[in-house]
């Protein structure tokens, strides 16, 4: 197709994309991970980039509070509890339908993140929390991947652009990050939907440089905005030559062989509980048998059911959501008196 006729005409006018940048585009993958605010911009604008193949990965299922800025759910979404990655596939598969789309209901973690990276160009931040990015960065680095990091909250933003070997790598500007939690998320202070728009916008641009085969245009510092004070401003990213990720590549994160069991949800009243790597989960049995127990309800991808004050909700690979608890403790007993482990 002659490049005036094709969806993409307009985007291989841009100099610095041209027709070789759209063919190297659509012969590349890119994997978001999570799929709030930001991923589901961020996956939205590569689907109609026309990359190659869009692997999503998120691993919560569409709620209410989020259709205010995750601009890939609607309504039918969230009264079907649909997990991100499969409501996000369904409809990006409308928007663009010649791209290859893989999409993961998971939660990131040592024992899966080099093979959610796998065979990726670029890897974009749609995450929520500090641990998460520390382990992408650690298995980009390893496996020499380039991601951009990117984060909103309230009024204010932040992005960067990690080529690892060449820029700064996450852990070089924030070396403390896995350990770190934070007090202001969306739950607690809030986000105005179009500052995920913008620094969402602002990831995908530096992922298509990279797609596009054109890492050298990429941008070197950290950039932060604030559009409820009109403020946009950059700060230098420089590399940390005795970075213990980049410079004396100690993968730490990615070599802990303990398996996670809980998380703590992002400030929203919740706790993850993540069975052992290899332990194996029968759903379908699952649903039988707390049917008998409990009222609950249950679609392809999930079960939920509320023990008290708390509501369960299990996925097909065993993950457990409990809501209504901050206390690991709880969450755990609860699970293993309905799911087992
Ligand atoms: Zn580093």
């Amino acid at each position: 197709m002659l490049p005036a006729e094709s969806r993409y005409s307009r985007q291989i006018l841009v100099p610095g994309i041209g027709v070789e940048g759209q063919k190297a585009i659509q012969e590349a993958t890119a994997v978001v991970i999570g799929l709030g605010a930001l991923g589901s911009t961020v996956a939205n604008l590569l689907a109609r980039a026309g990359v190659g193949t869009l692997r999503l990965v998120d691993r919560d299922f569409v709620d209410w509070t989020n259709l205010q800025r995750q601009g890939l759910y609607e309504e039918e979404d969230a009264r079907k509890c649909l997990p991100k990655a499969v409501a996000a596939h369904r409809h990006l598969a409308r928007v663009n339908s010649e791209i290859r789309y893989e999409s993961i209901v998971a939660d990131v973690n040592p024992g899966n993140i080099e093979q959610i990276l796998s065979g990726a160009t670029v890897v974009v931040d749609g995450l929520d929390n500090f641990y998460t990015r520390a382990l992408v960065n650690e298995a980009s680095v390893k496996m020499t991947i380039p991601w951009i990091h990117g984060a909103c909250v309230s009024t204010y933003g932040t992005a960067a652009t990690i080529v690892p070997g060449e820029t700064a790598c996450y852990n070089c500007l924030f070396p403390d990050a896995a350990a770190m939690t934070s007090a202001n998320t969306c739950d607690t202070v809030g986000i105005l939907g179009p500052v995920a728009f913008a620094v969402a916008s602002w990831e995908a641009a530096e992922a298509l440089k990279i797609l596009a085969g054109r890492k050298e245009e990429v941008s070197r510092r950290l950039m932060f905005l604030d559009l409820w004070l009109n403020d946009v401003h950059f700060v230098p990213a420089e590399r940390n030559l005795e970075c213990r990720v980049c410079g004396r590549r100690e993968f730490s994160l990615l070599d802990r062989n303990a398996p996670l069991t809980t998380t703590s949800l992002c400030g929203r009243n919740a706790i993850q509980v993540v069975p052992a790597v290899a332990r194996s989960f029968d759903f379908e049995s699952t649903v039988d048998r707390l049917k008998k127990a409990v009222p609950i309800e249950s679609n392809q991808y999930l079960l939920k059911f509320k023990v008290g004050q708390c509501e369960l909700v299990v996925f097909r690979d065993g993950r457990a959501i409990v809501f209504g608890t901050d206390d690991p403790k709880i969450a755990k007993s609860l699970y293993g008196r309905y799911i087992g482990g």
